[in-house]
């Protein structure tokens, strides 16, 4: 074993909000990630996975920890251009898988709202995206993948192979083991753009009615809401419906398999550098103008709406939140959480409004919010259900009054959530508490996770501070 250089950092989450220093190894070799293991066993203490560190809250963080870094692990083994099967490195990004596939007309099945998400991550914490209702989630097209135990044995594992643990440690927030290689399905598409139409949404309900009405025939559905609206407006918004294309529907289509059309354009009227929006976006959070700014863009979703539909790249329809680099900076000094709970069908527009509501009544306004259906998965830790999601953005005032504040609202969010039956997705979460986690997945499903854990990792080596404040590990 060559000697293991760890690095004391700063280590936080998308947010900012959450976070603390922690000794970081950024391996690019499958031994590495052995000789890390071992040597943390040996020496005593834990280890935090993280792939390129996109979870808003503390998933990928571990204050006076060892963190694994595996974002130098981004080689793309293989890409098949009969079947759309890639075999890649856990560092490999969504950004990477598909610059490679959308050249051979494949797309990624499942993607989030950032291309910067890893393989590794994405698998860790299964995640969704604009189709979940449709399609399901990222642990669904993975086909197989290599775990490194925390022993350091390494097992291939497919569905068939050992249904328990592929379901486990797909949604198992790094807790099982290390992906070191996955095997995912792309899917073949005939344009390298979609079909999309705005529709406006008056109010929260009608949102959720288009949501029932087209998650038949649509490819896609995500709404944005203006959660500043208030009495009949509450939930008003603009929902996205976006279609693929069929085999000569766009006789441009093919010229969009150029990867470097499907970037996202980095300035703004081809003259201002994205990267200079964020400070004015801090401008508008920092002098109470995101309700204005949220009204704005619901009267401009009535001129989208007229021009519908058209035609965008899969790139621009997908990565919205990356055409404004660093946008999360406007939530400086004190960070942004983000609060997503995951309500049942039957309980959708009761359970929403009433978020939405107290919310107003807190004082506590998201800037952001953002409506999606879903289905279940058969993944053990999931948080897929028959129901919405809200995905809500608060920013954090570094006012630890006011902080505390906040967190106190999430927390009766979600009682509300939970009493309903509904679960939380630990990628956005930063404030659910111990007694939550039965709650979220079940007595049954909670005990098969902590059964896994003393068998796979008796000596807890894997670690996070979500892990320890959820209770998975005790603290
Ligand atoms: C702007 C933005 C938009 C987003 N949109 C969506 C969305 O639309 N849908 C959605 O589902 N999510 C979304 N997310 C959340 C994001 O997809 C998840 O947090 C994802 O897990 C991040 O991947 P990562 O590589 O950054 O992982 P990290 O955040 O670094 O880690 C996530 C988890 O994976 C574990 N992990 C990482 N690598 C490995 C590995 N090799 N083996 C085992 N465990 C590992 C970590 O321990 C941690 O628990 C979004 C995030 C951002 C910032």
């Amino acid at each position: 074993m060559t000697g293991l250089l760890w690095k004391d950092e700063h280590v936080g989450g998308f947010g900012m909000a959450m976070g603390g220093r922690g000794r970081v190894l950024r391996p690019t070799t499958e031994e590495q990630i052995a000789d890390a293991f071992a040597e943390v066993r040996r020496t005593g203490g834990s280890i935090a996975l993280r792939g390129t560190g996109n979870s808003y809250g503390d998933a990928a963080v571990s204050t006076n920890g060892h963190v694994l870094d595996l974002s130098r692990m981004n080689r793309i083994h293989s890409f098949d251009p009969e079947t759309g099967v890639a075999s890649v490195e856990p560092g490999v990004t969504v950004r990477d898988l598909w610059r490679c596939s959308i050249a051979h007309g494949f797309w990624p099945k499942v993607v989030s709202g950032t291309m910067a998400v890893s393989m590794g991550g994405a698998a860790a914490m299964n995640i969704h995206g604009k189709n979940n209702f449709a399609v399901g989630s990222f642990g669904e097209c993975v086909k197989s993948f290599d775990f490194m135990l925390p022993s350091g044995d390494v097992v291939h594992c497919t569905r068939e192979s050992d249904p328990q643990l592929f379901h486990a440690a797909i949604s198992g927030f790094g807790m099982l083991g290390c992906f070191t290689r996955l095997e995912i399905q792309t899917k073949r598409v005939h344009s390298g753009r979609l079909r999309v139409w705005g529709i406006v949404a008056k109010d929260l309900e009608h949102n959720l009615q288009i949501l029932e009405d087209m998650r038949g025939q649509a490819d896609y559905l995500v709404s944005w809401l203006d959660l500043h609206a208030k009495g009949k407006d509450l939930g008003r918004g603009l929902m996205h419906r976006a279609d693929q294309l069929a085999a000569g529907e766009d006789p441009d289509g093919l010229r969009f398999f150029d990867p470097s059309l499907q970037d996202v354009p980095p300035n703004l009227f081809g003259v201002v550098p994205k990267g200079w929006l964020w400070p004015g976006m801090w401008c508008a959070v920092h002098m109470k103008q995101v309700g204005l700014v949220n009204w704005l863009k619901f009267r401009a979703g009535a001129g989208e709406e007229r021009n519908s539909p058209y035609l965008q790249t899969h790139g621009a329809f997908h990565f919205l939140l990356d055409y404004v680099p660093r946008w999360h900076w406007m939530t400086k000094p004190g960070g942004l959480i983000q609060f997503q709970p995951f309500v049942p069908f039957q309980h959708g527009a009761r359970v929403l409004r009433q978020i939405v509501e107290r919310c107003h009544g807190a004082g506590h306004v998201p800037y952001l919010g953002v409506l999606k259906r879903h289905r279940p998965d058969p993944f053990l830790m999931t948080h897929g259900l028959d129901g919405y999601s809200l995905a809500m953005d608060f920013a954090v005032s570094s006012r630890r009054s006011k902080r505390d504040a906040l967190w106190r609202l999430c927390h009766e969010l979600a009682d509300l959530v939970l009493d309903a039956g509904g679960r939380f997705y630990y990628a956005k979460d930063a404030v659910l508490l111990a007694s939550s986690f039965a709650r979220v997945h079940g007595d049954a499903a909670v005990a098969t996770f902590r059964s896994l854990k003393e068998r796979f990792d008796p000596g807890n080596l894997l670690q996070t501070d979500l892990s320890r404040r959820l209770g998975v590990v005790a603290g």
